[in-house]
């Protein structure tokens, strides 16, 4: 994205890496999944790790998301690490919500406590990696030259980590400036006075949308598809509440694992259509007080799975939309039709529907009149032109199989991991891929991943692993790959179980759909937490069953 403005990133000079080292494994990324891979690997197993990072600082996804109003929909006391009891009392999280520096202070904090710096190697983007049959050995290779040897490749490189740019004819022309939220500068963005125009309302844009507000000459957000949006509630930690957890945080910590969605709090078994209409409205105007996605988590099982009770919740939103936004015209337009609420990832926000009561913001159907074209002074549509000084893409990311497939991976016998993947990504358990010997994906498509709290999926998903390495050590073998035929069910029952959600209804980044020509498929498993886990450890019960090992 040459011309988006991004995270200045010091350029180091172009090195060149005669030698291969050979080491155990390779981790690419440092954010969430590569830091704890990295812990777990080296200072579990005593393997020699690099990992390498593009970027210039560990943090992943909470290094480059640094735009206005970034903060965590999960809550900070779980959206973090389990895996160290000492690191869960001393860290204080300030606020129900944690902002973005606040968990890039965090993920810093992590690299500093377990030492993991000296083996991340940063601005080093990883181009290719080919397997080497011979050996059993990937051959890793960076932008600036650098190439190592490793037994084991761990791709921990975000579940939405590659930022799309919609190709919009004359996006390069735009005389002003031009950010994606997913690669915003390190140093900020001044907006005072200036019009400024968004585009996207997924849960970047509708973050982004009141804080942008607030300093712009004027806001307009072009809007393709409305969403569905929960208020956060954020309020700061209160020290009583925080020393509570803490004492109670081993218990927390088991209700994340077990519960379909990693979150401290189980789902109540409760259909939406059994309830006298007072009463549910009762419950649903609790939860929307209290904020947050116990509002999807904590208040009716079927909104998943039947039709009519998803219609229920939906219109229920849509009534709070009417009742904050003054105008009906704009309000009627920021209501969602065209897909079951949840079917597309639902945003929490925080003043998302009054700023729409602002004189300074106007919202644009982008559905009913398309963007036809960027200008060198804005953007025009089917029936209008907008002046801009400042145009942000909050144009999401190509989901769950984009980083993986920006890098040129080969496998065994040379096969490309994109031809191999060209009707759309298959896995076994999101963990291995057939075809692709000692290659690990961590929240791989085909895991439950971005439907779970992630930090609890990550954590499953690098134990697992890592447990898997261990047997292979004990049991002198040299290779693991996931057989085709078990790949084959395995990608058989994640379609299956979709089927019968409404996950795979809607046009949403969870089945590809915000990415032209990308095959449409699944791409989270969708029968929860629990199911996989248990799926995941009757494998290893079964001898690591579906997956073939050799000496
Ligand atoms: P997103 O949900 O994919 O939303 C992208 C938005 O851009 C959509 O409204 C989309 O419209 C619109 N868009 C894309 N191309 C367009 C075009 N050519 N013309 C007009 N509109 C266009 O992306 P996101 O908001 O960055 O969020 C992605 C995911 O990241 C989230 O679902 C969430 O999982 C994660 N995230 C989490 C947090 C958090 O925890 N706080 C914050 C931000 C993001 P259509 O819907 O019509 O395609």
């Amino acid at each position: 994205m040459p011309e988006i403005r991004e995270t200045r990133m010091r350029r180091e000079p172009n090195r060149q890496h005669a030698e291969t080292r050979e080491i155990d494994a390779v981790v690419i990324g440092a954010g969430f999944s590569g830091l704890c891979a990295l812990h777990r690997l080296r200072d579990g197993l005593g393997l020699n790790v690099q990992v390498f990072e593009a970027a210039d600082g560990v943090g992943g996804t909470w290094y480059w998301n640094r735009y206005p109003g970034a903060r965590c929909d999960s809550e900070s006391f779980y959206y973090c690490y389990s895996f160290s009891d000492d690191l869960a009392q001393e860290w204080e999280w300030s606020s129900r919500y944690p902002e973005q520096p606040e968990i890039e202070r965090y993920l810093n904090h992590v690299a500093d406590r377990f030492d993991l710096r000296r083996d991340i190697r940063l601005q080093a983007r990883v181009t290719r990696a080919a397997f080497d049959d011979a050996s059993n050995c990937w051959d890793v290779h960076t932008e600036h030259g650098e190439q190592v040897r490793a037994r084991f490749l761990v791709c921990a490189v975000g579940c939405l980590s590659d930022a799309n740019l919609p190709d919009i004819p004359g996006r390069n022309s735009f005389a002003g400036e031009s950010y994606h939220t997913a690669r915003w500068p390190r140093d900020g963005v001044g907006f005072k006075g200036k019009r400024v125009g968004l585009i996207g309302t997924g849960s970047s844009g509708i973050q982004a949308t009141p804080v942008i507000a607030a300093e712009a000459g004027h806001l307009t957000v072009f809007q393709r598809t409305p969403n569905f949006t929960v208020p956060a509630r954020n309020a700061p930690f209160n020290p009583d509440d925080q020393a509570a957890i803490k004492r109670d945080y081993a218990a927390i910590f088991d209700r994340t694992r077990a519960s379909i969605g990693g979150f401290p709090y189980f789902g109540i078994d409760r259909s939406t259509l059994d309830i006298s209409p007072e009463e549910r409205t009762k419950i649903l105007d609790e939860l929307w007080e209290e904020g947050g996605f116990k509002f999807i988590w904590g208040g009716f099982s079927d909104i998943f799975t039947d039709p009519d009770a998803n219609e229920i919740v939906s219109e229920y939103i849509r009534e709070r939309i009417r009742e904050i936004v003054a105008d009906p015209e704009t309000a009627e337009l920021l209501c969602p039709y065209d897909h079951p609420y949840t079917s597309k990832r639902p945003p929490i926000d925080t003043d998302y529907y009054v700023t729409f009561n602002r004189d300074n913001v106007s919202l644009v159907d982008v559905k009913s009149a398309p963007i036809r074209e960027i200008t060198p002074t804005g953007l025009r549509t089917a029936d209008a032109h907008y002046d801009l000084d400042v145009l942000v893409y909050a144009t999401g990311f190509d989901a769950m199989t984009g980083s993986l497939l920006r890098m040129d991976i080969r496998g065994s016998d040379g096969v490309r991991l994109a031809d191999a993947w060209a009707h759309g990504p298959r896995t076994l358990l999101g963990l291995q891929v057939a075809g692709f010997p000692n290659l690990f994906t961590v929240t791989g498509p085909g895991s439950p991943s971005v439907l779970v709290n992630m930090p609890t999926a990550i954590e499953h998903h690098v134990e697992w692993i890592a447990d898997c390495i261990a047997h292979m050590n004990r049991n002198g073998q040299m290779r693991i790959e996931a057989a085709e035929d078990a790949q084959d069910a395995w990608a058989e029952h994640v379609a299956e179980v979709a089927e019968h959600t409404l996950w795979s209804k809607g046009n949403s980044w969870y089945v590809g759909a915000n990415i032209p020509g990308k095959p449409r498929i699944i791409l989270p498993y969708t029968g929860g937490q629990p199911q996989y886990r248990e799926r995941c450890q009757a494998v290893v019960d079964a001898g690591y069953e579906g997956f073939e090992f050799s000496a």
